[in-house]
Parts: C-alpha cells; structure tokens; sequence
C-alpha cells in the first residue's frame, strides 16, 4: 500500500471514529481555505457528525456566499474554549504549519484532542496531527476533500460542489497556474456536470470588490519597480495606503500576479504593510525558479511557485532580507541555462 493510499485510510478511520468535529484553516483563509471547510463540514454533517468551523480571521466577502447553511465562526476566547471543549476531533485545512492557525493554536495547548491534518503544501516537518495527509501534488486542498469525498461514496450536493469547484478555481489562478493538471481538470469537469454554472461562480468570487480597490492596484503598479535585467518585478504597499482606501491584508488577492504579464519577468515580490511593523511578502515565480525555499528559510512557506512570509519590522528591512536572495536565485538560474548540458 503507498503511502498515499495509508494516509488516505487513515482519514477515513479517523472520520470514523470521531463524532463532534471542529474545523479550521489558515490564517487570512483564501477560497481553497473555506471551500475545504465546507465541503468538509457537509460531508460530515451528511454522516450525522456534528461539526463547528472556527478559523481565526474573518471569512472575506468574496467566499461568504459559500457559508450560508455552513456558518464559519472567528476565533474570540470564550467561543474557541467552548468548541474546544465539545469536540472530539479537530481537522485542519489547507495547512500543515501549526502556527498558521492562528490563535487557535493557543487554544490547543489547553486541549487534548486528536486532530487529523489535510493539506498541499510543501510541508518539513509532516503535518502536526495524528493523522497527517499531505500531498503537494495537489493543487488544491479541495482535491484532496474531493477525493475523500468520492472514495466514502458521499452524496456532493450542489453546496458542497461549488465549495470545492471555488476551492480549485482559486488555487490555480482561474486553471492557469502550473499546479494545473488533467487531475484538476477532471475534478471541474465533474463538478460542472453537477450542474455549476462557472461564468456564476467566478463572478461570485472576482465581481464584489470596492473601487477604491482597483485605485489601490492603480497607485501600488504605478510604482512597480524591475530589478535583476528586467526579472524581478518588486511591488510595495504602504500602511497609508490600505487605509486611505478602506482596504484590509486579503484585498490585495490578485495584485502579485499582474507583473507575471511583462514579458521577460521571472520573479515577482509584493511587499504589502497592512499594519506599520507587518510586512506580509508574497512571492510568485513564472514557474522556472522555485521561490519556497526563500520562505521558508524566513520562517514562512508555500509552494515552489507561490509563497509568502510575514515579516515584522519596516517594508525595507523586509526587501533587505528577500531581495538579494531572489536576485541569488536568479544568477543560479541564470548561470544554470547559460552553461550547455551535460
Ligand atoms: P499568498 O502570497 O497568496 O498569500 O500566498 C502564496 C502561498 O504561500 C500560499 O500557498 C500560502 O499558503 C503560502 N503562504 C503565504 N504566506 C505564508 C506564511 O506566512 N507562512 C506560510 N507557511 N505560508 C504562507
Ligand atoms: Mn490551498
């Protein structure tokens, strides 16, 4: 049996087990996060488990629509000890990182409960759960709630379908990241042949943001700057800025991913400061030099072609520690393609 096929088991086995669930997920959860969470939680409930979901930030308002029937609650003490203590099972999504739950992670150190782990990261160590699944292949932790989903032989009604169809839409970037494979598209095939209307969906999700948002874009890629002959593409987020607009941390979904439209661009770096002392660093790479590493030595994570780190201190000592090793990254490659294989 591989391994993949045991963690699968174990899953189930621990489904089995259990009968009151708590769910979460990362962090500034995106629609991967919540659509896993849904998705999940209907199943479960489908099995007449009980389930609560509990992230520690808010749901934001592109992918509240999906929550209707499955309510999603953000941390605060009382309610968080008040899960903790009902549940017999924690299952974290779309993260094998401890701390990227958040103040839930504080919660767990006054609980004991077993905890299962499904996640597509690239993940060192494994998963802190009982039972970890973790499988970077995947695009989306969605495929992985899918796969589950389909091996138990559960119903997948149109909520729990467009939860795990906006889970995969979303990690790709819309099915044009390199994360994209048959295996994705296969999954959205089935699931549009649950009668989901995509053109809906993806309105749903990329239609509902403020104007002052795409000011914001506007001010932000007036000031893109080239480093590194023209592949790096660095972008730069004040404090002031994401106030003046009204905005939060998760409205600059999208933002990094423009630069990947200049041609010759290799790497793009988004140093955003929702809050002054709080850099969040998102790194996108057109897909031929892995930037997780970077990252991850940092203290954050992702995959090789997209990941993030949230630095504290100014957004200048957060380029002089991200910079160089990009542009370190670059020469490699660069050296690499210039010397003829061998
Ligand atoms: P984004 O730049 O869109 O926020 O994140 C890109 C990828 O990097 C996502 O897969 C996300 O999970 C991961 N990522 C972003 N920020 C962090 C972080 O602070 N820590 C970790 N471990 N991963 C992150
Ligand atoms: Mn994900």
């Amino acid at each position: 049996m591989t391994q993949r096929v045991a963690a699968r088991r174990a899953v189930h086995d621990f489904v089995a087990r259990h009968q009151r669930f708590l769910l979460t997920t990362h962090l500034n959860p995106d629609g991967d996060a919540i659509g896993s969470e849904v998705a999940f939680a209907r199943w479960l409930r489908g099995m007449g488990k009980s389930v609560r979901i509990l992230n520690d930030s808010v749901t934001p308002n592109a992918f509240l629509f999906l929550t209707d029937e499955d309510p999603v609650e953000v941390y605060e003490p009382e309610l968080a000890e008040r899960r903790f203590a009902e549940a017999d099972a924690l299952v974290v999504l779309d993260t094998s990182n401890r701390q990227r739950i958040g103040r839930l992670a504080t919660a767990l150190d006054q609980h004991v409960i077993e905890i299962a782990v499904l996640d597509h990261h690239v993940s060192q160590p494994q998963g802190f759960g009982r039972v970890n699944l973790i499988d970077p292949e995947l695009a989306a932790t969605g495929e992985l709630v899918y796969d589950l989903m389909r091996e138990a032989g559960a119903t997948i009604d149109r909520r729990a379908a467009e939860a795990l169809y906006v889970a995969l839409m979303t990690d790709t970037g819309g099915f044009r990241y390199s994360n994209t494979d048959s295996h994705a598209h296969r999954m959205a095939a089935e699931l549009l042949a649950l009668g989901l209307d995509p053109q809906e969906l993806y309105a749903r999700v990329h239609s509902n943001a403020p104007a002052g948002r795409l000011r914001f874009f506007g001010e932000v890629l007036a000031k893109l700057e080239m480093r590194a002959d023209g592949q790096l593409a660095v972008l730069d987020a004040a404090p002031e800025q994401f106030q003046r607009h009204g905005l939060v941390g998760a409205d600059t979904e999208g933002l990094v991913d423009m630069p990947r439209s200049i041609a010759g661009v290799e790497l793009v770096a988004l140093f955003s400061e929702v809050e002054p002392g709080k850099v969040k660093v998102s790194l996108r790479s057109a897909g031929r030099v892995a930037i997780d590493q970077v990252c991850t030595r940092l203290g954050g994570g992702g995959h090789p072609h997209a990941a993030g780190v949230l630095l504290r201190g100014t957004r200048d000592d957060a380029r002089a520690r991200v910079l160089p090793e990009l542009e370190a990254a670059l020469a490699a490659w660069n050296g690499a393609a210039a010397r003829p294989a061998s």
